[in-house]
């Protein structure tokens, strides 16, 4: 089957992932919104349609994805009276795939369902490089029933889409996979740092530790000490990747949601603490160069 999607938000993360639904054979047509004017010619110039506004959009999809940055940007394309929610054609499936907050999040399901509108939370991890191979995680909150009617969908763009359950709880599964990231990060450079100071190779720490217990993603697939692994930021000057800023970003929404939900997340909170003073002075180094600044 095919149908007419749209897609707002053709940034980083949003441009490579609308050209995937683009070249896929689910599209009638993919009409596309930014506010910058760039990855909306590069999209039209390969076959999408720019609509000049979201009420265009609204009215003609079947199907709309959104990827901003933030929850208040989501809110306000949504709900403002010339928003998707007032505008939008019956039965509309609506995807958000932005990083978003969880009180938001559920804020907009609730908006949704009020105008029975289907709609899913669905955050993704796997970077701009996954966008682009079409391989990113995809974290997916909402019914069930409409997780499986937008699978074909998400298969465009993803390769592991992942039912977290009942709507929100993408967001959550988003917040508490990156808070975990953030502080294994933080390990693993630490205990580079160490065992450097402590005379033992940092290559002979890498083969150990990634045979022993102390073995995770920061380590084997980020490591963050330089001239390890070749295809990764710290090899390349700690050229993103995923930026602190980034990072940051999503460590203050875990930890508003754990303040939200009164849950001690005493590690996560001192991550954030790292993180925002290392974003001070380096908000778009990659966020594995903090081995650099807890030295
Ligand atoms: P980005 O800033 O590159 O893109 C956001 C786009 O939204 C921009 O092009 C901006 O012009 C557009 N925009 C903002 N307000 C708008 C509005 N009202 N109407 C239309 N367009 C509007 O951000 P990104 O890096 O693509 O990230 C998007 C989301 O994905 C964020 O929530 C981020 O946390 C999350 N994310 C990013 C990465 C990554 O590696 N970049 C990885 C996973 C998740």
């Amino acid at each position: 089957m095919k149908f007419n999607i749209g897609f707002i938000g053709l940034g980083h993360m949003g441009l490579p992932m609308a050209n995937n639904l683009l070249k896929s054979d689910v599209i009638n047509n993919l009409y596309v919104f930014d506010l910058a004017v760039d990855p909306v010619k590069k999209l039209t110039d390969l076959g999408a349609v720019a609509a000049k506004d979201l009420i265009e959009i609204a009215e003609n999809c079947d199907i709309i994805f959104t990827m901003l940055q933030t929850g208040q940007q989501v809110k306000e394309v949504c709900l403002k009276p010339n928003g998707l929610f007032n505008n939008c054609k019956e039965n509309l499936l609506y995807i958000d795939c932005s990083s978003i907050d969880v009180d938001n999040c559920k804020a907009l399901h609730a908006a949704a369902q009020e105008k029975n509108i289907k709609m899913l939370d669905a955050p993704v991890s796997g970077g701009v490089k996954g966008a682009a191979a079409a391989s990113l995680t995809i974290m997916v909150g909402g019914d069930a029933s409409v997780f499986n009617q937008a699978l074909v969908i998400l298969e465009k763009i993803g390769k592991n889409i992942i039912h977290a359950g009942k709507p929100g709880t993408g967001q959550v599964a988003k917040i508490c996979n990156n808070m975990i990231l953030g502080i294994s990060m933080i390990a693993v450079s630490e205990a580079f740092n160490l065992a450097e100071k402590l005379e033992l190779d940092p290559q002979n720490l890498f083969k150990i530790v990634s045979k022993g217990s102390g073995e995770c993603w920061s380590l084997t697939k980020y490591c963050p000490y330089p001239g390890i692994l070749e295809d990764v930021p710290s090899s390349h000057d700690y050229k993103p990747g995923f930026t602190s800023q980034m990072m940051l970003k999503d460590l203050n929404l875990s930890q508003d949601a754990a303040n939200s939900a009164s849950v001690t997340t005493p590690m996560g909170a001192l991550a954030r603490k790292l993180y925002a003073d290392f974003t001070t002075k380096n908000p778009d180094i990659d966020f594995s160069a903090i081995i650099n600044h807890i030295r």
